[in-house]
């Protein structure tokens, strides 16, 4: 008994027993302390008197209790302004114990509350963020990459909802082409290790069209420090990349026929020279130059010649590779190179590239149409420099030429 009258004493929560009548028997020293402001008089001998300006239906609540033994007031939240000092919120609970024996328990939550409604506070900033960034998605997932919890973000930047992402793998936000979607595991675990990752990449909208993005995957630690998710935050750069894609198209090709530029070709052209010298991989080239290509033009017009190096480039995208470059080397001179060929069979494919463009008809503003013929000099890579190699082409280009045109002349 003397030991619980102690414990009674020093508890951080204000007991109060009190009688049906209201009359107090008993209450802790916090219990007086936190009471003490609702009475100006020093008295705390009757509950309902002193909580009557913060809980007047108190003494009603206690005398209509219709159970001999339970909870009246659960938890109800107490405004307290004492006369000076701070306001205070409290938390009351009345029980009822037996049938003349009641019990109020008081609790100071003041700084519970304020730290309630800061994090309330932090979360609307936060919700706020997230409702109304444009072009940033902001979720987090799991360790998995299962997205955790939908926001307006998502919707705004790639018009997903709730109910299509909640619960769902972020793989959902990629292509399923997207050839670093495979690595996604590996993103997962390294920004794990390394406490972040950034990766640049297409992304899917709901309405399946594509964005282009740029992601940061970030751990989230707990107090501990272990990584219990990650916070994802996807920003649109469509625009950004578009712009870039462009300024390297214009940078590396010609524009007027969309071929490789002549500094573009002679990047192509050092990288194959670089695996030729120190892998032994072969290469050719095809040094080709359109036939009489003046007469078009004195014929037909400016106009028509352009229509006719635009249809050369065409005929030559559509019958080579994508690892072939097409390369505009002068005016109606082009350099195509032939990644891992070597000169037989690029005499083949330039026998075969002679014969299709001789076959086609290009329509000429105004209505008419045009033909042409290509001479083509082929040079196998043999160990010389660049210049040598293209001078050995050229050398075969005139030969083909001298030779009647239309034709395909291998180098010595
Ligand atoms: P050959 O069979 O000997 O090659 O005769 P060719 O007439 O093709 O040779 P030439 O070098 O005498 O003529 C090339 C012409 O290409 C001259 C030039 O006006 C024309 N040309 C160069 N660039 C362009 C272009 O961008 N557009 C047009 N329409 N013509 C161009
Ligand atoms: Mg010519
Ligand atoms: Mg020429």
């Amino acid at each position: 008994m003397e030991e619980l009258l102690q414990f009674l004493y020093l508890m951080p929560i204000g007991v109060v027993k009190f009688r049906l009548s209201g009359e107090v028997e008993l209450m802790n020293p916090m219990a007086s302390a936190l009471l003490m402001p609702l009475a100006p008089t020093g008295s705390l001998r009757d509950i309902y008197t002193t909580l009557a300006p913060l809980a007047p239906d108190l003494k009603r609540r206690v005398q209509q209790f219709p159970e001999q033994a339970g909870i009246i007031i659960d938890q109800r939240q107490l405004q307290l302004q004492p006369p000076s000092g701070k306001p205070r919120t409290l938390s009351l609970t009345v029980n009822r114990v037996s049938d003349d024996v009641f019990m109020a328990v008081l609790k100071d939550i003041t700084k519970l509350r304020e730290q309630q409604r800061k994090l309330f506070a932090d979360q609307q900033r936060f919700r706020a963020i997230f409702d109304n960034i444009r072009d940033y998605a902001i979720y987090t997932i799991t360790l998995n990459g299962v997205i955790e919890e939908w926001n307006q973000s998502l919707q705004r930047y790639a018009g997903w909802m709730a109910a299509d992402v909640e619960g769902q793998s972020m793989r959902t936000l990629f292509p399923p082409d997207d050839p670093e979607l495979p690595r996604l595991d590996r993103f997962l675990s390294q920004a794990e290790r390394t406490g972040s990752v950034e990766i640049e990449g297409p992304q899917r909208k709901r309405d399946g069209s594509r964005l282009w993005a740029d992601t940061v995957i970030t751990a989230l630690p707990d107090e501990s420090g272990s990584v219990r998710g990650f916070v994802v935050v996807s920003r649109d750069i469509t625009e950004r990349k578009r712009i870039e894609d462009d300024l390297k198209l214009l940078a590396t090709s010609d524009p007027l026929t969309g071929a490789d530029n002549r500094r573009q070709g002679q990047i192509r052209l050092a990288a194959e020279f670089a695996r030729h010298d120190l892998e032994g991989h072969t290469f050719a080239v095809l040094m080709l130059d359109i036939d009489h290509f003046k007469s078009i033009n004195d014929r037909l017009g400016h106009a028509a010649g352009d229509a006719v190096l635009r249809a050369l480039v065409q005929t030559c995208k559509s019958t080579l590779r994508v690892v072939d470059a097409v390369v505009r080397w002068g005016g109606e001179e082009f350099l195509i190179v032939l990644p891992g060929t070597d000169a037989a069979t690029a005499v083949v494919v330039a026998e075969r590239l002679r014969a299709e463009i001789a076959a086609v008809r290009v329509s000429i503003p105004g209505g008419a149409s045009a033909g042409l013929t290509v001479s083509i000099g082929v040079a196998e890579a043999a160990g010389e420099d660049t210049n040598e190699l293209l001078r050995r082409a050229d050398v075969a280009l005139y030969a083909a030429k001298s030779g009647g045109r239309n034709r395909v002349v291998r180098a010595a």
